[in-house]
C-alpha cells in the first residue's frame, strides 16, 4: 500500500498509465447530486461491475483516496441547500400535528417536515459536536416503518418520565440536549420537571399569601417515613401521572403500611395534608394566552382526575396569572406550562404542581390551544433559522464514499474526520415483521 502511495505522489505515474488502467481514477469524478431529501434509497442497486470487482475495486478505492489526498484528482464540492426543516413532535398519533404546519414556511424559504412519534418509538444518537440523529420506528397503516433524520426542532407533548413500567425516557431528553436540538420549553426544564418534588420550589419571594404552595414533606426513602405527619395526609409515591401512586392515609397504622409498600419501590415519597377540596384549579399558559379551569368531582372520588368530573372554564384573574408566570419564570421562562391547585372548602387555595410542555390539553378549546402551540413552535423555528442565517457557515461537501447506501446504512455527509454525518433528509425503510429492513420506501411529504 505504501508503495502505491509513493507511486501516486509522483504525478507522472498517473499520466503514464496505459489507456484503460484505472480509468475511473484518471477521469474527473462526476458530481453526485445530493440525495433527494425524502426518497434516499436505503440500498442502491448494485451494478454487476461493482459486485464483481471485489479485491480490485477495493484497491481502486484506496488508490482514489490516496490520489485525492495527494491532490491529483479533483474533488467535486457540492453544496446542498436544504429546503426544509424537520420538526419532531413527540406525541400520540391521534394528535395530528402535521396538518397544523402544512403550507407553513420557516424563514420564508423552508418547508416544515413534521415527524411525529411517541417516546417509545424513537431513539437518539448525539455527538458532542452538536449533531443529533433520531431513529424512529413507527407503525403506520399496519406497516412498520423506520426513519432516520436530524431534527431541527422538537416539540415534546408527552411526559418523559413516569415510574410506571417502561416510561422513563430521560435518556432521550439527555440525548436531545447533548445534540443541541432546539425545543419549546428548554430541555433543561423538561428534565427538571421529571421529578415532581423538584418543582416544589420554596425559594419564593412572593410569600404564602400571594403564592400559596401546599405544605409538603419529602422522604428520600421508606426508612425516613417514621416522623409522623398530622393526619389525614396524601402520600405521593415517586413520580407518576393520572393519580397513580397517590394514597389517602387517615392514621398512623395505615401510614406504616404505606411505608412498607414504599420499601419495595426504591423511590422517594412526599406527603401533603389532605385538603377538604371544593374543586381543582388549573391555570395554563401557552405563550401569552392564559386560561383557567375548575374541575369538580361528580363520582365523589377525592382525586378529581379519577372517576367522572366536570370541567368548566373560569375567569383568568391577576392572582392566577401571577402563579403561572412565577412558575414559568422559576424554570427559566417556560413557554408552555400549567399550574395545578386545589381550592379547599375553607376558601383557600393550595398550589400542588407545575407541568411543562407535556401538559395535557383540556376543555373545549383544545383545537385552539394546539394551534397556539403550533404558532409558537413556528415563531421559535423562524428565530432559530434567522440566527443560523446570520452565522457564517462552511459549505457542506458531499464526497461519494465507498459502500454508501448499503442496507441499513445511513447515507450521510462525511465530516472533516471522515465519519458519516447524519443525513439532512430522511431515510425510510419498510421493515418486515422481525424488524429487518426489506426495502426503501419514499417518504411522504407532510
Ligand atoms: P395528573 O397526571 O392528572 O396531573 P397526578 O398523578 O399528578 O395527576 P395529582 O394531581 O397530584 O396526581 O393528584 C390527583 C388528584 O388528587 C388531584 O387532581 C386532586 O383532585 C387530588 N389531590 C391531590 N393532592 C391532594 C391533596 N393534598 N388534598 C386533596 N386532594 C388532593
Amino acid at each position: 500500500m505504501n508503495y502505491l502511495r509513493r507511486r501516486l505522489s509522483d504525478s507522472t505515474f498517473i499520466s503514464n498509465l496505459p489507456n484503460g488502467y484505472m480509468t475511473d481514477l484518471q477521469r474527473p469524478e462526476q458530481a453526485q447530486p445530493p440525495p433527494p431529501a425524502s426518497t434516499t434509497p436505503a440500498k442502491k442497486p448494485q451494478t454487476s461491475q461493482s459486485t464483481g470487482a471485489g479485491f480490485f475495486s477495493s484497491i481502486t478505492n484506496v488508490v482514489k483516496q490516496t490520489a485525492a489526498s495527494a491532490g491529483l484528482v479533483e474533488q467535486t464540492q457540492v453544496t446542498t441547500p436544504k429546503k426544509f426543516k424537520i420538526l419532531l413532535v413527540i406525541d400520540e398519533p391521534q394528535q395530528e400535528w402535521a396538518k397544523l404546519f402544512r403550507g407553513k414556511k420557516v424563514h420564508g424559504d423552508y418547508d416544515i417536515k413534521v415527524e411525529q412519534a411517541e417516546f417509545n418509538e424513537i431513539n437518539v444518537v448525539a455527538q458532542a459536536n452538536g449533531t443529533c440523529n433520531v431513529n424512529m420506528q413507527v407503525l403506520r397503516n399496519g406497516t412498520k416503518v423506520m426513519r432516520s433524520f436530524k431534527p431541527d426542532f422538537v416539540l415534546i407533548r408527552q411526559h418523559a418520565f413516569s415510574m410506571t413500567q417502561n416510561e422513563d425516557f430521560r435518556n432521550l431528553i439527555i440525548g436531545l440536549q447533548y445534540g443541541g436540538v432546539q425545543t419549546i420549553n428548554s430541555l433543561e426544564s423538561i428534565y427538571n420537571l421529571c421529578d415532581k418534588p423538584w418543582d416544589n420550589n420554596n425559594d419564593l419571594k412572593l410569600g404564602a399569601e400571594k403564592f400559596p404552595l401546599i405544605e409538603q414533606t419529602f422522604y428520600p426513602n421508606y426508612k425516613e417515613m417514621v416522623s409522623m405527619p398530622s393526619f389525614p395526609v396524601v402520600v405521593k409515591i415517586g413520580h407518576a401521572h393520572s393519580g397513580i401512586g397517590k394514597v389517602k392515609v387517615d392514621n398512623h397504622s395505615k401510614f406504616q403500611d404505606i411505608a412498607s409498600v414504599v420499601a419495595l419501590t426504591q423511590t422517594y415519597t412526599t406527603t401533603e395534608p389532605l385538603i377538604d377540596s371544593k374543586y381543582d384549579i388549573r391555570i395554563q399558559k401557552i405563550g401569552t394566552d392564559y386560561k383557567a379551569y375548575m374541575r369538580t368531582s361528580i363520582s365523589g372520588n377525592w382525586k378529581t382526575n379519577t372517576g367522572s368530573a366536570m370541567l368548566e372554564q373560569v375567569a383568568m384573574t391577576d392572582r392566577y396569572k401571577l402563579w403561572v408566570d412565577t412558575c414559568a419564570e422559576i424554570f427559566g421562562g417556560l413557554a408552555i406550562c400549567a399550574v395545578k391547585a386545589i381550592h379547599g372548602k375553607d376558601g383557600r387555595d393550595y398550589i400542588t404542581e407545575v407541568v411543562g410542555s407535556s401538559m395535557p390539553l383540556v376543555g373545549e378549546h383544545q383545537a385552539e390551544d394546539r394551534q397556539l402551540i403550533a404558532d409558537m413552535v413556528l415563531a421559535e423555528m423562524n428565530q432559530s433559522a434567522e440566527k443560523e442565517a446570520n452565522t457564517p457557515q462552511r459549505p457542506t461537501t458531499i464526497q461519494p464514499s465507498q459502500g454508501a447506501g448499503q442496507k441499513g446504512e445511513i447515507v450521510g455527509e462525511p465530516t472533516k474526520n471522515g465519519a458519516g454525518r447524519p443525513p439532512q433528509g430522511c431515510l425510510q425503510y419498510i421493515l418486515d415483521c422481525n424488524g429487518v429492513a426489506v426495502g426503501p420506501k419514499p417518504v411522504q411529504a407532510n
